[in-house]
């Protein structure tokens, strides 16, 4: 048995013992290799300082990793019961330094268990990741609960948090993920890292908040002009945004953008001023 850095079995042996064959459903595709793991939880940052919320620790490679690399409380949310025990493990070779806490993150607040700063480290479950950032991104108020999000994506999904106006992945993850922070790809992750591999490269993307918006926006009026905008991104903004009422079209013109316009070419500060306008109503 080769050693591993924190002295816990390594994770193929863990997952042998507690039976950890990966379920699909769960959207189980589990890291084995603890560099890598070790890799994400310092582009993460200095943890030392920080609490962690991590969302499906699943046998814990990326949990481990957090807590060799210093962070001061790891709290994290697992929905699949039989992982829990291999989760205590952890938490006693690292006493008082992790919590888990069972069920679906997006329905499990953690808030109580947390103190600033705090950073999520995730490698999201695909089926919930999507959901969980747009949530972290739209608050009603600014500066969130979070410093920053160091999180796994589908390399697709990661490109279209960073896309620019224009092209072809800019859309409303874009939107929301550039007014108020700062997103860039970090590195790719190859499908053999897995257990078992996906069928797509995975890339690591790395948020930090702005400490206050870009530009000025009311977030729910914003979510929604930009999930209007890029319903169907073919179709010009009038078409898109006709269910904003019936004078859609005189509120684009205050706004400087042709109703003719698709959603693709106008910029975040675009965006942030026709929610202005829209609200003006
Ligand atoms: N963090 C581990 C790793 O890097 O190897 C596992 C990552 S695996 C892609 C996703 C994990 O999220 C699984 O352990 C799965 O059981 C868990 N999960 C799935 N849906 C969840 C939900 N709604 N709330 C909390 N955990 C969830």
């Amino acid at each position: 048995m080769s050693p591993t850095p924190d002295g816990l079995p390594p994770l193929r042996d863990v997952i042998a013992a507690h039976g950890l064959s990966a379920r699909k459903a769960l959207g189980q595709n589990f890291l084995m290799d603890l560099n890598l793991t070790g890799r994400i939880a310092r582009r993460a940052g200095d943890l030392r300082n920080s609490d962690v919320l991590e969302i499906g620790p699943g046998p814990g490679g990326l949990t481990r990793a957090l807590l060799s690399e210093g962070a001061r409380h790891v709290v994290a949310i697992e929905r699949d019961a039989r992982c829990l025990p291999a989760l205590a493990e952890i938490a006693a070779a690292f006493p008082g330094r992790l919590t888990v806490l069972e069920g679906d993150a997006l329905r499990i607040d953690p808030a109580a268990h947390l103190q600033p700063p705090i950073r999520v480290v995730a490698n999201l479950p695909y089926n919930v990741g999507t959901e969980l950032l747009v949530r972290w991104l739209t608050p009603e108020t600014w500066p969130p609960f979070w410093s920053s999000l160091t999180l796994m994506f589908q390399k697709e999904v990661a490109e279209r948090i960073v896309a620019a106006p224009g092209s072809k992945a800019y859309g409303r993850l874009s939107v929301l993920a550039q007014w108020r922070a700062m997103p860039r790809i970090a590195f790719e992750i190859p499908p053999r890292a897995f257990t078992p591999p996906p069928k797509v490269t995975s890339a690591v993307v790395h948020i930090d908040r702005l400490e206050a918006p870009r530009f000025e926006a009311d977030p729910a009026t914003l979510s929604r002009v930009v999930a209007l905008a890029f319903g169907q991104r073919r179709k010009m903004l009038r078409a898109n945004l006709r269910s904003l009422g019936p004078d859609i079209e005189t509120r684009l013109a205050a706004a400087g953008i042709a109703p003719t316009e698709r959603a693709e070419r106008l910029s975040i500060e675009d965006f942030c001023r026709l929610s202005r306008h829209i609200d003006e109503g």
